[in-house]
């Protein structure tokens, strides 16, 4: 392909096999492990062959993958498409801020189209960072014409996506049973393949009459993973855990996310009956849902995927994810060793060990590592170049997982490919309207905005200030420098709204 033409949907005719050429691939399959200088021959949607200087077909375009890193596609099991409508507007709140927002006062005036708008940015996004396949878990539905719009968008974009249905304020164990939801399955999931799946979304509060236990029964007759909040400080906690394991409901298919505040016996449970974590280190750390569980997973051998849980606070990539959940598990670690007056010599979790949760281990979380989640012969192509020859951040490329999950970000990613299509080229977008995206999704804030009112909105994006008490500081040797001191410290401290 010449170097200078913008590259188009017509640069990767359908019908054409795709060449990488000399990457670094990491396989995350443990019989290829990495290859240095390494190929990938695609056709038709799959992996067709591995290696060295494969011989291609005549006809195939050939991509220049030299100083970049080939992976499979990323795997986010847990983000809540919708709100990315209101991308970063929860940058500061914790998690009761956003229950305040979402359940008690604003997430009823949330429209269908409000929804659609939400998913399409998202669901771009998530194509864009090298996010292969999402699990959209919409709880911001309110009736099946809200999933509707859900699965509308995500059909917009040429990635591959599961449904988590969930209700904003319905009650599981009646939405599920509602004659629409079987109908929807039948409309607009059945008979879609691999490109977009379903789960069952809700979670079990724990209730001693186990009322959920009719919305578990629906999700097993139509042979659909439950994907629940769990172990979540102020929300769900053990006696969920107990009472999906007593009825039976915990099986290989489901899915814990968060997984945070629950005991060893809850952990005991989930290890036993072989189900899947989802983690979202930056989530956890910043909202409070409790303390990113990997640390104690792996005790366990509980599996983790990862994800990013929601735009509303969080950067919606996996490079983020695969970081903050190092950086978390390993920073307990330290701390855990520091309580007992140790120090840790030899970091347990590594690298390459992130790199598998946010590919294969997300594939394997959803059933699907027979067809995703490593390069694979005879898999579908989901695959992500990271290369960036424009960066001073690519180079030297030493320690390639580390790379992945320390150095490079979203802005690296040059060739996204999902099931077989090229879909991004050079760091861009082929044939994917993020205009569109971008006009609805500036109609929902114009609609939030005036359904909130200006003071609203903005006591909602600015959550009431915290105080600190300065310490008095002994060292400081007079009154008079004490006190400018606190004054330099308050202006410091100033939100822009109490400017
Ligand atoms: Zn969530």
């Amino acid at each position: 392909m010449s170097q200078n033409a913008v590259p188009n949907s017509n640069s990767f005719p359908t019908g054409r096999p795709v060449v990488f050429r000399n990457a670094t691939v990491l396989t995350i399959d443990p019989s290829l492990g990495m290859i240095e200088s390494g190929d990938v021959l695609v056709v038709d949607n799959r992996i067709a062959e591995v290696g060295r200087q494969l011989t291609a077909p005549e006809n195939a375009v050939e991509i220049d993958a030299s100083g970049g890193i080939l992976m499979p596609g990323m795997v986010d099991t847990h983000r809540h498409m919708w709100q990315t409508a209101l991308r970063g507007f929860g940058a500061d709140w914790t998690l009761t801020n956003y229950f305040m927002f979402y359940y008690i006062n604003w997430g009823k005036i949330f429209r269908a189209e409000d929804i659609y708008a939400g998913n399409l940015l998202s669901a771009i996004e998530a194509v864009d960072s090298g996010v292969t396949t999402t699990v959209d878990w919409s709880h911001g539905l309110q009736t099946v014409e809200y999933a509707d719009a859900a699965v509308d968008a995500l059909e917009a974009v040429p990635g591959r996506f599961v449904l988590a249905y969930g209700n904003l304020l319905g009650a599981p164990w009646e939405w599920t049973k509602a004659p629409e939801f079987a109908d929807f399955i039948r409309r607009r999931i059945d008979g879609r393949g691999d490109m977009l799946g379903m789960q069952v979304a809700f979670d079990v509060t724990g209730d001693p009459a186990f009322p959920e236990k009719g919305a578990f029964e629906v999700a097993r007759d139509f042979n659909l993973p439950v994907t629940t909040h769990a172990g979540v400080r102020g929300a769900t906690n053990d006696n969920g855990i107990r009472l999906m394991y007593e009825h039976g409901f915990m099986n290989p298919s489901t899915i814990y996310v968060h997984a945070a505040t629950l005991s060893e016996d809850s952990y005991q449970r989930i290890a036993a009956t072989g189900g899947y974590t989802s983690m979202s280190a930056e989530s956890e750390m910043n909202a409070g849902q409790g303390y990113p569980p990997t640390w104690q997973l792996r005790r366990h051998n509980i599996p983790v995927s990862l994800s990013m849980d929601t735009s509303v606070w969080w950067s919606a990539d996996l490079f983020s994810a695969m970081r903050a959940t190092l950086n978390a598990d390993r920073a307990r670690e330290h701390l855990e060793a520091h309580k007992r007056d140790e120090s840790v010599n030899l970091n347990h979790l590594r690298a390459e060990q992130v790199v598998m949760w946010a590919t294969l281990g997300g594939a394997q979380a959803l059933g699907m590592s027979n067809i995703i989640g490593s390069i694979t012969v005879g898999k579908k192509a989901d695959l992500v170049l990271i290369k960036n020859d424009q960066s001073p951040v690519m180079f030297p490329l030493l320690h390639p997982y580390g790379h992945v999950v320390f150095q490079a970000g979203r802005g690296d990613v040059h060739t996204v490919m999902v099931d077989g299509k090229v879909v991004k080229y050079e760091h861009r977008l082929l044939d994917i309207d993020l205009t569109r995206a971008k006009q609805a999704v500036m109609k929902t804030v114009e609609y939030a905005q005036s359904q909130m009112g200006e003071q609203a909105w903005n006591e909602a994006m600015y959550p009431e200030k915290v105080m600190i008490e300065l310490i008095d500081n002994p060292y400081t040797y007079t009154d008079r420098e004490r006190t400018r001191t606190r004054q330099i410290q308050g202006n410091a401290d100033s939100s822009p709204t109490s400017l």
